[in-house]
């Protein structure tokens, strides 16, 4: 492809997306297509001769669209949000333009010295504490995501509590790691990943009502594993959970963890980059104490395509040696004299994307100002819907729901917990074919209930005042179809 040859579908591409996200409402947001139907639709074998690119673009429209999920349209409320954005999407293309592998600062020293005032200049719009920026003993890295960041962070903390033998002969002694129920499921991976093994993960108990982190049991569970010649490498708290957006007592669990001597991660993967905005600072309480790392998710909330992640460090020394290494190869003036950083020491891939590029455009597109006012539109829609729910008998919310996220179980009479369950499941059915919203599901105190997540970029208060009305409405045409009606 010529220069020209992409100027002119390059024009055509930005034109594609530029027409789908203004008529993204006309798609069902969840695609309703059945297993093996897109594959089947696809020729099985590669052509032999190249393709005019038109070919690509309307076997997209054709052949794809029907099994794409649309995540960017406002009755997306499944999950959490995966924003996309203007900046962020012409970002990643710049970067896909200048086709840079950053593993190294030699590779291309903006690709490195730009993230690292990116992840600077997003500590501070966290109001993280300045340990974490990269003058400072810390420093924060772009990763993929957050299971990667729980995974080096898992690294790092191995590496200190072994004094350095984990990295040098492995693991030769028992470890463990603490999470509770309501952990991300990545940290279990991160275990086993590690060589820790399920068997090293131990689940502290929640407090029931508020599902959040029990620091009293951490410590029963520390101390017990210490008697038994195990050494406790991480704690791991959750600042909003996956499943209902919990907060774990961070002050507590720190104090506990550093009476140990233990490696504290706080995963606010969804949660974190709230804190955009001072009203929701009160969500880093004890981070600047006691975390020793700390890592958020642009690519959720804050309107960053996927991926991009952001784990940061209160000291990167155990980081970088536990994941240092340097082939002849990759081997070159500026890093052998110390003055750079080489970001392939804080991840686990060598090569990297510069993602830096999206990030930057997005925070200079919006500003601090409009990353808030995105954060404040689907708090305030959350809370009204949570109004709403709270104002009908016909349901029950879940408390406290103190961001974008609302939990709650439509009420059936008559029916036990099993029927009552299969019915809010066939309710989330009916909803989701509705093609108008898309709505998934967990499970409290072992009853199933709906999750709603606000915070879409397009979200606008008519298309949850819309998707709540469908939700009575289809549970009111339910409850009448069920026995004693
Ligand atoms: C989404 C989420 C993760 C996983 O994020 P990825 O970036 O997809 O790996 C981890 N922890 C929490 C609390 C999450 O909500």
């Amino acid at each position: 492809m010529t220069p020209e040859e992409f100027r002119r579908h390059g024009r055509q591409v930005v034109d594609w997306i530029a027409d789908y996200l203004a008529g993204i409402e006309s798609h069902p947001v969840m695609s309703q297509v059945k297993p093996g139907e897109i594959r089947r639709a696809l020729p099985s074998a590669p052509p032999e001769r190249g393709e005019p690119f038109e070919s690509v673009l309307s076997d997209l429209e054709r052949l794809l669209l029907p099994g794409i999920t649309h995540w960017q349209h406002p009755g997306f409320f499944a999950y959490f949000p995966s924003n996309a954005s203007g900046p962020a999407i012409l970002g990643d293309l710049l970067s896909s333009g200048l086709g840079v592998q950053g593993m190294l600062w030699v590779t291309s020293p903006a690709c490195t010295e730009l993230e690292t005032v990116v992840v600077d200049w997003l500590a501070e719009l966290l109001g993280l504490p300045g340990h974490f920026r990269t003058d400072a003993a810390g420093g924060g890295v772009i990763q993929d995501s957050a299971s990667s960041a729980c995974l080096v962070a898992l690294l790092a903390a191995l590496h200190r509590a072994g004094d350095g033998r984990v990295t040098e002969e492995g693991i030769t002694r028992r470890y463990a790691l603490y999470v509770s129920s309501q952990t991300h499921s990545s940290l279990e991976r991160a275990a086993r990943i590690a060589g820790l093994g399920a068997a090293g993960v131990r689940l502290v108990d929640v407090d029931p009502r508020t599902l959040a982190m029990d620091p009293a049991h951490l410590r029963t569970l520390l101390d017990r594993d210490r008697a038994d010649g195990i050494v406790p490498a991480m704690v791991c708290a959750t600042v909003g959970t996956t499943s209902t957006t919990a907060v774990d007592p961070v002050p507590e669990i720190g104090a506990v963890c550093r009476e140990r001597g233990v490696w504290l991660h706080v995963d606010a993967a969804y949660a974190g980059v709230a804190t955009v905005c001072p009203e929701l600072r009160w969500l880093n309480d004890g981070v600047a104490e006691y975390a020793d790392s700390y890592a958020t998710n642009p690519h959720k909330w804050l309107l960053t395509n996927f991926d991009c992640g952001v784990l940061w460090t209160a000291d990167r020394g155990p980081l970088l040696a536990a994941l240092s290494s340097l082939p002849e190869y990759l081997r070159n003036a500026a890093t052998s004299a110390g003055s750079v950083i080489d970001y392939r020491d804080w991840q686990v891939p060598l090569g990297r994307r510069f993602r830096a590029l999206k990030l930057w455009s997005v925070i200079r597109w919006y500003g601090a100002e409009g990353l808030r006012a995105h954060i404040r539109q689907g708090v305030g829609l959350a809370q009204e819907l949570a109004g709403w729910i709270a104002a009908d008998p016909g349901f029950e919310p879940h408390e406290p729901h103190p961001l974008g996220l609302v939990c709650f179980r439509p009420r059936w009479p008559g029916l036990d917990a099993r029927e009552a369950d299969r019915a809010t499941m066939r309710l989330l059915e009916l909803l989701n074919a509705s093609g108008s919203m898309y709505l998934t599901h967990t499970r409290i105190g072992d009853r199933a209930v709906l999750r709603m997540a606000i915070g879409g970029a397009a979200t606008e208060r008519r298309h949850v005042e819309q998707a709540w009305e469908r939700i009575r409405t289809e549970h009111a045409a339910l409850s009448r179809t069920l026995p004693g009606h």
